[in-house]
Parts: C-alpha cells; sequence; structure tokens
C-alpha cells in the first residue's frame, strides 16, 4: 500500500508540473486531494494494515496530501504570473502620453450662492455675526416674541436636544445675542446652516438662511425697501422688480413677504409662479418694539428692520433647480453644473 501511495504521488507531481491552465490544474488537485479522489480513498483502506502500522500510515498520507497541495499552490502562481505576462508582451510604456488629471474641486452651489449674499450685504456696509446652532429655547423663540404657547411655534417645530435646548429655526438668535452685546446702532446679517422637522420637494430638516438686522435711531420701512431692491439687483439682475405684501412675524410689526418678478416668465405668468408672475423671496419687517425690550434698547428712541432668506430657495430660484435635495445628495454630476 505504501508503494501505491509513492506511486501516486509521483503520478500527480508529473501531471501537476505539465498542467498549462488553471482549470486543468483544478481537476487534477480534485481528483487526488478531492473527497473521492485517489489519495483520500486510500485512508479507507487501511483496515488491512495491522492496528499498530496504521497511525504511521495514516501521517504519511498527510504528508503526501500536503506536499502535493503546496506543488498545486506553486503552479497556480506560476500559471496566474504567465498569464499576466502574455498579456502584457508587445504593450509598450508611450512617455509622450499626456498625464491624468486630477479632477479639481470647487465650491457647493449653495456656498457659492451664501457667499454672493454675504459680498452684496458686506458691500453696503454690514458685518457679518455668527452664533451656536445649539440655542436655547429662550434665544430661539421667547426672546423673539414666541412664548411657548404662541401658534408660530408650530411652523417652526425643530429637534430638541433637551426640555430647554433645541437646534434653531431661523439665524434670529444671532440677531438677540448681538444686540445684548453691543449699543446701537447695529447693522449685521448672520449666515448659517439652521433646522425644522420638515422634508419634501422644496423642504429640508437642514437648510441655510442669511437673516440682517439694522437698528438705528430714525430707520424706517423706505430703508428696508432700497436696502432689499439693491439686493436684489444685485442678487437678479438690474431688470427684476419687486414688492411688498403683508404678512405676520411675531418679532417684526409691520410685516411683508418680499416677492420678486418671476424669472421664469418675467412677470407674464408661468406654471413656476402659478400664473402671478410673482415668486416670494423673503419675510422682513420692522422690528416688534417688544423685541428691542427683551435687550433693553429704548424703543421710543430707536426702530429698525430685520429681514431673512433661505439660500436654498435663493439657489433654486438663481439656477433654476426644482427639487432641493438635490444640493444635498452630493451628485458631482449635478454639482459640477454650478
Ligand atoms: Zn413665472
Amino acid at each position: 500500500m505504501k508503494e501505491r501511495l509513492e506511486s501516486l504521488k509521483e503520478e500527480a507531481e508529473a501531471l501537476v508540473n505539465k498542467v498549462s491552465d488553471e482549470q486543468g490544474l483544478l481537476s487534477i488537485k480534485a481528483r487526488y486531494l478531492g473527497k473521492k479522489g485517489e489519495i483520500t480513498s486510500i485512508l479507507k483502506e487501511m483496515g488491512s494494515l495491522q492496528p499498530l502500522e496504521r497511525p504511521a500510515f495514516g501521517q504519511l498520507v498527510n504528508l503526501v496530501k500536503d506536499s502535493l497541495e503546496k506543488a498545486v499552490e506553486e503552479r497556480l502562481i506560476f500559471l496566474r504570473k504567465r498569464v499576466t505576462e502574455e498579456a502584457l508582451k508587445g504593450e509598450k510604456v508611450d512617455v509622450t502620453l499626456p498625464g491624468r488629471r486630477m479632477p479639481v474641486g470647487k465650491r457647493h452651489p449653495l456656498t457659492q450662492v451664501m457667499d454672493d449674499v454675504v459680498g452684496i450685504f458686506t458691500r453696503i456696509g454690514y458685518s457679518v455675526a455668527d452664533g451656536p446652532e445649539i440655542e436655547t429655547d429662550y434665544y430661539n423663540f421667547e426672546a423673539l416674541n414666541i412664548p411657548k404657547d404662541h401658534p408660530a411655534r408650530d411652523m417652526q417645530d425643530t429637534f430638541y436636544i433637551s426640555e430647554e435646548k433645541v437646534l434653531r429655526t431661523h439665524t434670529s438668535p444671532v440677531q438677540i445675542r448681538t444686540m445684548e452685546r453691543q449699543a446701537p446702532p447695529v447693522r449685521i446679517i448672520a449666515p448659517g446652516s439652521v433646522y425644522r422637522c420638515d422634508s419634501d420637494v422644496t423642504h429640508s430638516p437642514m437648510f441655510h438662511q442669511v437673516e440682517g438686522l439694522m437698528v438705528d435711531k430714525g430707520i424706517s420701512f423706505g430703508d428696508l425697501k432700497g436696502t432689499l431692491k439693491i439686493f436684489v439687483r444685485e442678487m437678479f439682475g438690474e431688470d427684476i422688480s419687486i414688492r411688498f405684501r403683508p404678512s405676520f412675524f411675531p418679532f417684526t410689526e409691520p410685516s411683508a413677504e418680499v416677492d420678486i418678478q418671476c424669472v421664469m416668465c418675467k412677470g407674464k405668468g408661468c406654471r413656476v409662479c402659478s400664473g402671478s408672475g410673482w415668486l416670494e423671496i423673503m419675510g422682513c419687517g420692522m422690528v416688534d418694539p417688544a423685541v428691542l425690550g427683551f435687550v433693553n434698547y429704548d424703543p421710543e428712541l430707536y426702530t429698525g428692520f430685520a429681514f431673512g432668506m433661505g439660500i436654498e430657495r435663493i439657489a433654486m430660484l438663481k439656477y433654476k433647480i426644482n427639487d432641493i435635495r438635490l444640493f444635498f445628495e452630493n451628485d458631482v454630476r449635478f454639482l459640477n453644473q454650478f
């Protein structure tokens, strides 16, 4: 039996060293080392040996199997290497070919629009103010004249960190914090991320706002109109007209929504503007005397205006984009267009 094992080993090794493709090699492996392979089956015949001889023979079979496995491994590596070499034969390196260009990144369209908005207002004398995105209930709501039971809280449902801490629903808390820190005159814009429990083609749970605030002696609604006219002209072009529609915000009185002439149809009426010829772009108003009171400004002495716009909304109108979610999918095919 020992001799038969020896001859099986030699026979298998010879075949392994001759085979010229991977498929053939694997079938040789199965023929000798598989479950019913010739070398494996020899173990079943051990019954005919003296009990004392069996362990030594079993060991020998395992040694033969190991060495054959190793031979198969080595042949496999050799064959694979040869395939690669064949494939590369005749290929030359052309050193005159141009190299592969690394793709260059660019600013996200929302960042571009945010920078544009900030640029317009800093050019007319506003400075940029910043504040925390996790706000206290006081700064996000109460100091803006929105007490706990006010219905306006429904429109601004947000994410609560705790009973008293929320993800800010607007950048307005920055206005309060700025007024607490300094005496008038105040002339700031507050850009940043804000959060609300909203998600559809025109709403995202995280979006961006730029708000503006001006407080000084003798500030009127006329100043507000003039300021926003400059903004719209710079952002959308000379020929776009604007209008103010009465509205309500808890922290301004009077309040207005600002519409611009539809950028798609130039006011003739189309699907985007629902035939009205106008598109809403922001809210604004004169700062409510109660809000000035919260920060200890004398409402008899000072007046001011505030305005706020969503950056996504401005970007969608400027670039004619119809789904807000495109901004956050990080698809470079979309982002490369701006
Ligand atoms: Zn239109």
